[in-house]
């Protein structure tokens, strides 16, 4: 199968990163990306609104949200798991989205003050959308650890909303391109990307 370069043309072989000629992302489609992303901030409200775990102690259903999670943890002293879990299910995401958001601007606007900083921006997202199936994880399990003593845990409509969001941002920075930018602006790619 082949894939046809956005910028000059040419023909690539589909498993091909980038274009064989101009080097540039191949399918990389910034408002595909931005529109990714919004789908999942969308999903990332019913994420917190709803419990994402389920637990049954002596015949009693408990549920927790994820920031009732936190909380529970914090007040039982956890301070640790707590803020691990803050930073995978509360600041990482919301970091991903304003980056995003962000950087689709940048690019749709050609916006090149702190092109560098943007770069690192881009890196940050790109390094971190490697584990964010991790988040879903550390949130499961570590939402469990609040019930230990439980006879039974399970996920609820949360985990999935979290989820959902979750590989609605990993397709979104699949797609992100800062190439672009890097481009009108004048700034060469870096060796690393
Ligand atoms: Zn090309």
């Amino acid at each position: 199968m082949f894939k046809r370069c956005n910028r000059c043309g040419a023909t690539n072989l589909a498993f091909k990163n980038r274009c064989r000629r101009c080097n540039v992302k191949l399918n990389s489609n910034n408002l595909l990306a931005f529109s990714l992303a919004f789908c999942g901030f969308v999903f990332y409200i019913p994420a917190n609104l709803f419990p994402i775990i389920e637990t049954n102690k002596f015949f009693i259903n408990y549920t927790n949200t994820i920031i009732d999670g936190i909380l529970v943890l914090w007040e039982k002293g956890d301070y640790p798991i707590a803020v691990i879990v803050f930073i995978a299910s509360v600041l990482i995401p919301v970091l991903k989205f304003i980056i995003i958001f962000y950087l689709v601007y940048s690019i749709k606007f050609r916006k090149c003050k702190n092109f560098r900083f943007k770069e690192k921006l881009y890196k940050f997202i790109s390094v971190t959308g490697h584990w964010s199936l991790l988040d879903v994880f550390v949130v499961v399990v570590l939402s469990g650890l609040i019930h230990s003593e439980s006879i039974f845990v399970r996920p609820r409509e949360g985990a999935l909303f979290f989820l959902i969001m979750v590989i609605f941002t990993v397709l979104s920075v699949m797609n992100l391109d800062l190439d672009e930018l890097g481009e009108k602006c004048g700034y060469s790619r870096s060796k690393n990307r």
